[in-house]
């Protein structure tokens, strides 16, 4: 079963405690301790018992049971020096103990499962509702919202909000998206190769985004993190949308970001651009909308021969 509104929900509920006991100006979230007091108080016959880091080999994080399942414990791979990590991480599984833990006794989570989990990997629901979980508990967009709004987006900010929250410029960015005016996407790119990307909705229904689970996707040759043009420091510049998204119309504007997220060993690409301008094919604002014959075919439901 999936509701897709409970994880936020859970999250909130416990950011409203949180509020109530150290005001709203509380963070970043000591997700550890908020895990073994909640669980302790809420589910007290089986309570998240510890949280600790260990060598997990090739997982980030993991869930698990005693065999009697009266006992939780978290662990965090403990060879991730990112506090930022480490932090998402925990809070990955704990929503995963609060949301899945009576259909499993044991979550085994790689890289690909968290933080990106919604944004180009395979992924299970699950796993995307432990991030949305993690995302909402770190970031609650209420304060997310003070810090950006007004501000015109950089790294800089995002990077702002990373240190405010205690998490990865990458969980940072992906949480930016959701509320970002505009049409944005985010591309993380190793080797010119696009690894993953993600577009908000806005870009997303207007055809701006990248099929990267799909198809092997490499960086326009323009593009800053491209190795031609990389020099490793965080640069930005406006271009035409064209160079990124073909069919954009040649008017289109777009901002490009692009910083190295070293945690991750790639680098982060954001491209802003305005609305999608519907009625971009006007010859000017007088005259009715240009119709070329394609569409006219098509719109009387005929073949274009
Ligand atoms: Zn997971």
């Amino acid at each position: 079963m999936t509701d897709q509104k409970r994880p936020k929900a859970e999250a909130n509920d416990i950011s409203k405690l949180l509020n109530q006991v150290f005001g709203t100006d509380r963070f970043p979230v000591p997700v550890e301790d908020v895990a073994l007091e909640y669980s302790q108080q809420r589910f007290r016959d089986a309570p998240i018992a510890k949280v600790q880091g260990e060598d997990l080999d090739s997982f980030d994080g993991m869930l698990a049971a005693n065999k009697k399942r009266d006992k939780w414990m978290i662990l965090y791979n403990s060879a991730v020096s990112s506090e930022g990590r480490k932090r998402f991480t925990v809070a990955h599984e704990f929503g995963h103990y609060l949301l899945h833990r009576h259909q499993q006794e044991e979550f085994a989570c790689g890289a690909g499962d968290i933080e990106t989990s919604g944004e180009g990997k395979g992924s299970r629901d699950i796993e995307k509702e432990a991030d949305d979980f993690a995302t909402t508990l770190l970031m609650p967009l209420d304060d997310f919202r003070r810090q950006v709004d007004g501000e015109t987006v950089s790294f800089d900010l995002l990077g702002h909000c990373a240190d405010r929250y205690g998490v990865s410029l990458t969980a940072a960015a992906i949480r930016w998206l959701e509320i970002a005016p505009k049409r944005a996407v985010l591309v993380a790119s190793r080797d010119d190769h696009m690894l993953w990307a993600s577009s908000n909705e806005a870009a997303f229904k207007s055809g701006a985004f990248f099929a990267t689970r799909k198809n092997t996707i490499e960086l326009p040759r323009s593009a800053l993190a491209h190795s031609r043009n990389c020099t490793g420091r965080p640069q930005s510049h406006n271009t035409r949308a064209k160079v990124w998204f073909p069919r954009e119309p040649a008017e289109m504007p777009i901002t490009e970001m692009t910083k190295v997220a070293g945690n991750y060993g790639y680098t982060l690409t954001l491209l802003v651009m305005p609305e999608a301008e519907k009625r971009w094919r006007r010859r000017d604002e007088d005259e009715e909308p240009v119709e070329d014959s394609y569409d006219r075919f098509i719109s009387r439901g005929q073949k274009p021969y």
